[in-house]
């Protein structure tokens, strides 16, 4: 996913395929990611917390 602006149209940011870039609705980050409005990032981590949410509880209790 390229998420460096290579032009405006209308306002609207578009990378250098032409691809429209908008805000990732968790971390703000730009993406291609119309769908889902989330980036990379945050799409990847939602899904595996998802998956165990349990863990996830463990875990963040362990690093903080
Ligand atoms: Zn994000």
């Amino acid at each position: 996913m390229d998420t460096d602006v290579e032009k405006f149209y209308g306002g609207i940011p578009y990378n250098k395929f032409g691809e429209k870039l908008i805000k990732c609705e968790i971390c703000g980050e730009p993406t291609t990611m119309l769908g889902t409005k989330h980036c990379d990032r945050c799409h990847e981590l939602k899904i595996r917390i998802e998956r165990d949410p349990e863990l996830t509880k463990k875990i963040l209790a362990a690093i903080s």
